[in-house]
């Protein structure tokens, strides 16, 4: 055994610090992704309610079909029947 082998191992301040960076960078962005999901989650909804005012709820918004009930119970928000769904 050499003497630098017992030498303590120094701290690599730099790639910790990447390392944290990529961290924080990996929580902004699946932050942001939580984000964008809840919004076009919250699109889907409003659409869905617009529909419901204009009567034209159940119905597939692609080809006038009615949306199975099943599809509906499962999904409220759905927009489009199993075949435009496709
Ligand atoms: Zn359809």
């Amino acid at each position: 055994m050499s003497e630098g082998d017992r030498a303590p191992v120094p701290l690599d301040q730099e790639s910790v610090g990447r390392l944290s960076r990529m961290d924080a960078m990996q929580v902004q962005a699946m932050a942001l992704a939580a984000d964008r999901r809840r919004q076009a989650e919250r699109a889907r909804i409003d659409a869905a309610l617009a529909r419901i005012e204009e009567d034209e709820f159940g119905w597939c918004v692609e080809c006038g079909d009615a949306i199975a009930p099943a599809r509906l119970a499962h999904d409220p928000a759905v927009s489009h029947c199993i075949n435009c769904a496709k």
